[in-house]
């Protein structure tokens, strides 16, 4: 039998029309305009697309965008700076630093820099200590993504196994606690694991954000369990570059209840959860009911 497959790109157009009915009522009821802005420093290619992405959906939902593309060279405190001005500035009411940063910039101390009522990424130490200790903060939103298809797809998450694979500040971490907040008993695996395989094998619902192509294979996977698939990994395949994930679908497919494929699961979603974010951040700002 074969696992549903978790349309990430249908319900992420679900999440941004949403998003833009909630822009055309703040418009229209209190002429609230929410904005974002993008900061890039560098060339990255990889960043380059995923800021041109973000700023074109900014804009098709009604909302205002900023981009700010400074180059490679960038001082800490040219970058600081400007962090403090779309801080001040009272139409920016989301902010984003595209990571990752060129070295010699302390990503820790650019993002901290942010007001975390205007950190829409939601990594501010700030945020991160709230969505901790279960508090409204703002949540990041690869993984706010993920907890939004698995409550579409479960309804009540409370009392399942869930194992998350990767422990990084903006995915795994927060992955975790979101599901710990909805009531999943968590385990949090990493390159230290032991006995990954078995530990994968008592998930019911496996979340793997490593970043090594294919590393999943279905007999790591629980049967019925179901399989959110973060990783996004360029490969090679029949003299073309491609993008497979962390699980090797194929065969993860075969065993599971439900899969998000990769390219069009995880991905899709983690920018209309941005968008989301800056309009919470825009209706927190202006002390106007937040939608839903
Ligand atoms: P990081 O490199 O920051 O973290 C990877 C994690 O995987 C680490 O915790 C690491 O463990 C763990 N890991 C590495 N090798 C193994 C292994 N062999 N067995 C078990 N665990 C291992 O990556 P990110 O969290 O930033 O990203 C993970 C993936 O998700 C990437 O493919 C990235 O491209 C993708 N991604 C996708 C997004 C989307 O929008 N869909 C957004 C963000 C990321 P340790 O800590 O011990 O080193």
């Amino acid at each position: 039998m074969s696992a549903a497959i978790i349309d990430g790109k249908e319900f992420a157009a679900r999440v941004r029309a949403r998003v833009a009915e909630n822009v055309a009522r703040l418009k229209a009821d209190h002429g609230l305009t929410p904005g974002l802005a993008v900061v890039l420093v560098g060339e990255d290619p990889a960043s380059q697309v995923y800021v041109r992405s973000k700023g074109k959906q900014t804009l098709e939902v009604g909302m205002a965008s900023f981009e700010h593309k400074l180059p490679d060279d960038t001082s800490e405190k040219e970058l600081l700076d400007l962090i403090d001005r779309l801080n001040r500035d009272p139409e920016v009411h989301g902010i984003l630093v595209q990571l990752p940063l060129p070295a010699h910039l302390d990503s820790d101390l650019v993002i901290n820099r942010i007001d975390p009522a205007k950190d829409v990424d939601g990594f501010h130490i700030s945020n991160v200590g709230l969505l901790g200790t279960g508090q409204k903060s703002m949540v990041p939103c690869t993984p706010l993504g993920c907890l939004m298809m698995l409550r579409e797809y479960h309804g009540d998450l409370s009392g399942m196994n869930a194992v998350v694979v990767g422990r990084s500040n903006i995915v795994g971490k927060p992955m975790a606690q979101l599901l710990l907040g909805d009531s999943c008993t968590v385990t949090i695996a990493h390159s230290r694991t032991r006995d990954l395989p078995d530990m994968c094998r008592s998930a019911d619902i496996l979340v793997a954000a490593v970043g090594r192509a294919e590393m999943i294979p279905g007999d790591w996977v629980k049967p019925g369990a179901t399989v959110i698939d973060v990783g996004i990994n360029r490969v090679e395949r029949e003299g073309r570059n491609t993008l497979v994930g962390d699980v090797h679908f194929d065969s993860a497919v075969q065993v599971a209840g439900a899969i998000t494929p990769v390219p069009g699961g995880v991905g899709p979603m983690t920018i209309a959860c941005l968008l989301a974010n800056t309009v919470t951040a825009a209706c927190r700002a202006n002390k106007l009911a937040e939608p839903e």
